[in-house]
């Protein structure tokens, strides 16, 4: 894998000779070159996420599974993690899953080979997979995502004098710049934004449909439930999220590509319709501080601190950074595809 400075080298070099790349290929390379080459997670790296601020994220997960898993009869089934990190999440999630006489094979969906060597200081029995094809069928597959969705290449469009084009990358006396390509691209963007004025932008991560819809008709065929947790909007129309993180702080999206993590606001709504369109039964998205709420945060805060006195005060303030309305329980949203032969999922509005 290339560093971020070859990387900037073969990306000028490639618009030199063939012209402009697109937003999303711009993110694939660089987001590959990033988690390739470093934990981006925790105090030290770049951003922190929810399993990596409290278990009790994690555990809450283990036993929303558990729970839908013992309605459907206690079947046996495969647990999958798309885009594990450190490998926190399943780490907590089946302390909680075991308890409740859980504890099927783990399958991590990670490309990363430096983060799949820390998963497995979690997980050393999981297999690894490349992307979600080579996940086994023969029996249900209850599926996490935690801030997965928004690290997969977002293209972008924008609305110019002459109409809708793709936004591209190009590189000049200033670095990396986006500009808008020379194709009309008309036909990628919701009719009803067609009339847009100029400077809109519209974003769509094809890829993260695609996955939405693979999974959803994998829930069909085999069964199972998934979970998917980012941050995004329910009502997404347009605009441009696309985001820079880099120490915590947010940095310039062409600047250093292959140095931050890139990543947009993930479009619930179309999730949702990918998932159902392959099959899946959909709940939510409800924001992350109603689903925790749901799953008993508040309890398992007050447990830990009854065990724990010297920490209440650490279980109280990850609860409330968690769930807070200010903090991650707003903006983060969490939504559940089920197969339509499974029931009902716990910690979604009736
Ligand atoms: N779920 C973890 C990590 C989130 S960071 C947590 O909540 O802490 C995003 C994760 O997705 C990383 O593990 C990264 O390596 C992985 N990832 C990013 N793009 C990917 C892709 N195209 N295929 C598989 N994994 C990917």
């Amino acid at each position: 894998m290339p560093t971020p400075a070859e990387l900037a080298e073969a990306l000028i070099q490639e618009i030199t000779q063939q012209g402009p790349v697109s937003i999303a290929d711009y993110m694939a390379l660089a987001n590959g070159v990033y988690y390739a080459s470093h934990d981006p997670l925790g105090r030290q790296g770049d951003f922190i996420t929810a399993p990596e601020i409290s278990q009790m994220f994690g555990e809450l997960i283990g036993i929303w599974i558990a729970d839908i898993w013992k309605r459907a009869g206690s079947p046996a089934v495969h647990y999958v993690e798309l885009g594990p990190g450190r490998g926190t999440l399943t780490s907590d999630a089946f302390r909680a899953m075991t308890s409740q006489g859980l504890n099927p094979p783990i399958h991590f969906v990670e490309t990363s080979p430096l983060l799949r060597k820390l998963q497995a200081e979690h997980a050393p029995h999981a297999t690894w997979h490349d992307g979600i094809e080579t996940l086994p069928h023969d029996v249900p597959l209850v599926i996490v995502a935690n801030e997965f969705f928004d690290a997969l290449p977002y293209h972008q469009y924008i609305q110019t004098y002459s109409g809708w084009r793709e936004r591209m990358v190009t590189h000049g006396m200033d670095g990396f710049a986006p500009i808008p390509g020379g194709v009309p691209a008309e036909e990628m963007v919701p009719e009803h934004l067609h009339d847009a004025i100029a400077g809109s932008i519209y974003e769509t991560s094809p890829a993260g449909l695609a996955v939405a819809r693979a999974l959803g008709k994998r829930l069909h065929k085999q069964g199972g439930a998934m979970l998917a947790i980012d941050y995004g909007h329910e009502d997404y129309d347009a605009g441009d999220t696309l985001q820079a993180l880099n120490a915590h702080a947010y940095a310039d999206v062409f600047s250093n590509p292959g140095a931050n993590d890139l990543t947009a606001h993930v479009d619930f709504t179309a999730l949702a319709k990918a998932a159902a369109l392959g099959g899946a039964r959909i709940s939510g998205p409800v924001s992350q501080g109603y689903f925790l709420g749901a799953m008993g945060i508040a309890a398992r805060a007050a447990a830990l601190g009854r065990r724990h006195p010297e920490r209440i005060e650490e279980f109280g303030a990850a609860h409330n950074r968690l769930t807070s309305d200010e903090e991650m329980g707003a903006l983060f949203k969490v939504m559940a595809m089920v197969s339509p032969k499974w029931p009902r999922p716990a910690g979604f509005l009736p």
